[in-house]
């Protein structure tokens, strides 16, 4: 597919700002080098609009897309910890192959349409392990979105799917090397040192070397995991992973709300991206990260909220201004080239979050009729205060349009709604079979 994007105000690169007034080609999945026209290419009439880089979520969980509305009987939860044992972990055991694909696509449709060209994913399904990121892979690629997946190996669930979720985490990146799923790519997948056993993290580790990615995990979410580790080896949670091999430039590590200023530093020196979840850090009342201490390696994620990155941004950045009145507005837009920048780097494409000559073709047209002049000096502004995931009007991912006027082209809109609601039935019939998790970290009583 030829397009030339006509008439619109281009968004180039979101670290530094780059903004100009010019057509855009895109020729074999790429940003091409000018915007002349091609042989048989297809006119996207831009006039009104802003051409931006595709946005990128760092971290979420697509499993969570039908826990939207579902009842719970259960008292409620009054810590992270139950939050866990009576929300999540009930959820993930109840999930099977078909509410794995329903909530694929059901999250995946979501995020295209809100501007969302790469979800950086966690997954969990413990009694259905084996195949499940083929399940989601194939879910997202029916879509037309770009995504970096791993299976959250845990001992919670006991020893056996422990090894079978890393065993998950192998058999996709060998998958994946095949080209089997030319969108999406892997990582190694680990839930949260409070729940791994010295073996299991080591394994993680090791895996994740082998095959030169990263590892993706939670860290120091809630002063559980840090009281975990300290009981348990003595030490912090950055110590722990650093002393397993488990901390290095590729390691993505979501949250990072409780670290000390010594976990800082580690993590500083490993080169590790932590990416921030304000939303859900709020919504579960676990405090505020160390954003700022942390600099630059610091990209945003939604935690499962949704993936609306627009929002994200708008709330880490005023709940981080509360406090903080140093923090500049280019902040949220920073965050989001550090995302692009993590999943450019498990695709091999340095540019890709930009517009540059060369850069994979993933970008979102806004309808934005600006009512204040928009240039570099001040996207940033308007990026906080103007753009909305509302104006999203059409979404190229690898040069392919996959959302025309606000609706996904490869597949019926209604058609994922149905699936999806079909599929959150029997996931919720069969939650209501599970009981409370027994799982606790050390240190909890
Ligand atoms: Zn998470």
């Amino acid at each position: 597919m030829t397009l030339r994007l006509t008439g619109g105000t281009i968004v180039r690169s979101l670290r530094p700002p780059v903004v100009e007034s010019s057509d855009l080609a895109i020729e074999a999945g790429r940003i091409a080098p000018d915007a002349a026209v091609r042989a048989g290419s297809e006119r996207v009439d831009c006039t009104g609009c802003l051409v931006i880089p595709g946005n990128v979520c760092a971290h979420t969980h697509l499993y969570s897309s039908l826990a939207r509305g579902m009842p719970y009987r259960l008292a409620p939860p009054r810590s992270f910890l139950e939050i866990l044992q009576r929300v999540w972990w009930r959820l993930d055991r109840a999930l099977d192959p078909a509410t794995i694909r329903a909530s694929a696509l059901a999250g995946g449709m979501e995020a295209l349409l809100a501007g969302t060209t790469t979800l950086i994913d966690h997954h969990a399904s413990p009694a259905a392990v084996d195949g499940s990121l083929d399940v989601i892979a194939s879910a997202l690629a029916e879509l037309g979105i770009r995504s970096v997946l791993c299976y959250e190996t845990s001992d919670r669930d006991g020893p056996e799917i422990a090894r079978v979720g890393l065993d998950e985490n192998g058999r996709f990146l060998a998958t994946v090397q095949t080209g089997a799923h030319p969108l999406a790519r892997g990582m190694v997948g680990a839930h949260a040192s409070f729940t791994l056993s010295d073996e299991t993290l080591a394994a993680c580790a090791e895996l994740a070397r082998d095959r030169g990615v990263g590892l993706h995990v939670h860290v120091a979410e809630d002063a559980i995991d840090e009281r975990d580790a300290e009981r348990r080896d003595g030490v912090r949670v950055a110590a722990r992973l650093a002393a397993a091999g488990a901390l290095d430039r590729r390691s993505l590590l979501a949250h990072g709300v409780h670290l000390r200023a010594d976990e800082i530093a580690t993590i500083k020196a490993a080169g590790a991206t932590l990416v921030h979840n304000a939303r859900s850090n709020m919504n579960n009342g676990v405090g505020r990260a160390p954003v700022v201490a942390l600099g630059d390696r610091v990209a945003l994620g939604t935690d499962g909220i949704d993936a609306d990155m627009f929002e994200e941004g708008r709330t880490a950045y005023l709940r981080h201004r509360e406090e903080n009145h140093g923090t500049g507005l280019g902040w949220p837009l920073d965050r989001l080239a550090e995302g692009a920048r993590v999943a450019g780097e498990a695709f091999g494409e340095p540019l890709l979050g930009s517009l540059e000559a060369g850069a994979p073709a993933d970008l979102v047209v806004l309808r934005y009729p600006a009512v204040t002049p928009v240039d570099a000096s001040n996207l940033a502004a308007h990026w906080l205060f103007g753009f909305r995931s509302s104006a999203v009007r059409d979404v190229i991912v690898g040069g392919e349009l996959v959302v025309r006027d606000g609706r996904p082209v490869r597949i019926d809109a209604e058609d994922v709604a149905a699936e999806a609601r079909v599929g959150a039935a029997r996931l919720w019939r069969r939650l209501d079979e599970i009981d409370v998790h027994p799982f606790e970290p050390l240190g909890v009583r």
